[in-house]
C-alpha cells in the first residue's frame, strides 16, 4: 500500500467516526422518539348527568322550615353521590325564588325561598337551566333577584339572561379542549309576557331565524352543542308531534344532544335523524326531580348520563343511559332517591302513592324506556 493510499484511508475512517458522531450528538434520543412514538393519542372526556323537575311546591318548602329559615338539604342528600362523578351536574330549577318571605307561594304561581338554590349547590349540581314555564310567575323583579342569587355562586346558569348581549353569548363548558355549547329554551311562560323591551329575559323555543343562528353559532365556537328544552304535553310519556319538530328544528341547526324537562313523568331517550342528515340525541323528558305530585308516575323521574369525549380531533357521544330516581315522601317530608337504593319498605310508606312497590316503578320504567318515538 502506498503512502498516499495509507493516508487516503485514514482520513476516511476518520470523517466516518466524525460523521457518526454528529449523528449521535444532534439527533433527538432514542429515549425521546419511543415517548413520542408509543404516547396514546391524547383523549378527552366529560360527563353530563342531568335531573329533571326542581318543583317546590309549598307542602315541599313548608316541610323544610327551620327555626331561623329554611334548610332544603335533605331533599338532594341522597343523590348526591351520585352527582360527584360527574363534570356537569344540571338541574331544572322550574321556579323562581323570591327575596320576601311573603311572596313564597306554590301551585299555579311558584315563588320559592332562595334557599332551595343553596341546597342545590351543596348537593354538587353546577348547572341550572332555568328556562321553564314558571320563570316569570312573579314577575321581573323575582327574575332578577334569581340570577344576582346565581351570580354570587360557582355555577353556570342557562336560559335567562339580564340583557341582550348575554341572551346571544353562547356559554361553553371546557375541560382541557374539549368545548361544550349548551342552550336552554321553554316553549312558553304560562300566558305571562315578557315586556316588550326586555324580550331577551327568557329563551323562549320558537323555531325563529334568530333561534336557529344562536344554535348555529354554539355550533361553530363548540365541539359539541347540548341543549335543554323545557317542552311536551303534561303527563304523557309518548313525545308530541310538536316536541319532535322542536327536535327536528335544534337538531337540523346543529344540537347533538337535547335534555327535555316540563311533561312532570318520563320519556324515553330516542336518536333523531334529520331530513338534512344531521343526528342528535334526544331525552324527550326527565320527569320530575322533586315534587309533591302523586301518583307512580309523577314520582318516577330519570337521571340523564351521558359521556362526550373527544380523541384525534373528533367529538362523539361515547355513551349514555338514563336511570331512574323516585321522589319519596313520607310524614311530610321529601327526598329523591335513585330507585337502585330504594326500597319496598321505604315504597309501602309513601304518602303521596299508595300500594307502592319497587318493582311497579321498575317495571314502568323499563315500559317508558320501550315506547317508540318514530
Ligand atoms: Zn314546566
Amino acid at each position: 500500500m502506498t503512502k498516499t493510499k495509507k493516508l487516503i484511508i485514514t482520513g476516511a475512517v476518520l470523517l466516518c467516526a466524525v460523521a457518526l458522531l454528529c449523528v449521535m450528538l444532534f439527533l433527538p434520543s432514542s429515549e425521546g422518539r419511543i415517548v413520542e412514538e408509543i404516547a396514546p393519542p391524547q383523549k378527552v372526556s366529560l360527563r353530563i348527568r342531568a335531573v329533571g323537575d326542581n318543583l317546590i311546591h309549598s307542602p315541599i318548602y313548608n316541610s323544610c322550615k327551620t327555626p331561623d329559615g329554611f334548610n332544603f338539604d335533605g331533599l338532594y342528600e341522597n343523590i348526591k353521590p351520585y352527582l360527584s362523578v360527574a363534570d356537569i351536574a344540571a338541574i331544572n330549577q322550574e321556579t323562581i325564588f323570591v327575596e320576601d318571605v311573603a311572596a313564597l307561594s306554590g301551585y299555579p304561581a311558584f315563588g320559592t325561598p332562595p334557599e332551595v338554590g343553596e341546597s342545590v349547590v351543596r348537593a354538587g349540581f353546577n348547572l341550572i337551566t332555568h328556562a321553564t314555564n314558571h320563570t316569570y310567575d312573579k314577575g321581573y323583579n323575582a327574575l332578577m333577584h334569581t340570577m344576582k342569587f346565581w351570580s354570587q355562586k360557582d355555577v353556570m346558569v342557562l336560559g335567562i339572561n339580564g340583557s341582550a348581549e348575554k341572551q346571544q353569548k353562547i356559554d361553553i363548558w371546557e375541560k382541557d379542549g374539549l368545548k361544550i355549547a349548551l342552550l336552554n329554551f321553554t316553549y312558553g311562560l304560562n300566558g305571562y309576557r315578557l315586556p316588550a323591551d326586555k324580550k331577551y329575559l327568557v329563551n323562549i323555543i320558537d323555531r325563529s331565524e334568530e333561534n336557529a343562528q344562536l344554535i348555529k353559532n354554539a355550533e361553530q365556537s363548540a365541539d359539541m352543542t347540548v341543549v335543554f328544552l323545557h317542552f311536551g304535553t303534561e303527563y304523557t310519556h309518548v313525545p308530541t308531534s310538536s316536541q319532535k319538530q322542536d327536535v327536528e328544528f335544534f337538531t337540523e341547526n346543529g344540537a347533538d344532544v337535547i335534555i327535555g324537562t316540563h311533561p312532570h313523568v318520563v320519556q324515553p331517550v330516542a336518536e333523531h335523524i334529520c331530513e338534512n342528515g344531521n343526528k342528535s340525541l334526544v331525552f324527550y323528558s326527565l320527569g320530575n326531580f322533586v315534587s309533591n305530585q302523586g301518583g307512580k308516575e309523577k314520582i318516577l323521574g330519570a337521571m340523564a348520563d351521558v359521556t362526550i369525549s373527544k380523541e384525534n380531533g373528533r367529538t362523539y357521544v361515547e355513551k349514555y343511559d338514563m336511570l331512574p330516581l323516585v321522589t319519596h315522601a313520607q310524614d311530610k317530608k321529601y327526598s329523591a332517591y335513585m330507585l337502585c337504593d330504594y326500597t319496598d319498605e321505604m315504597a309501602k310508606k309513601h304518602t303521596r302513592c299508595p300500594n307502592l312497590s319497587v318493582e311497579a316503578l321498575q317495571t314502568l320504567f323499563e315500559k317508558i324506556k320501550g315506547i317508540e318515538v318514530y
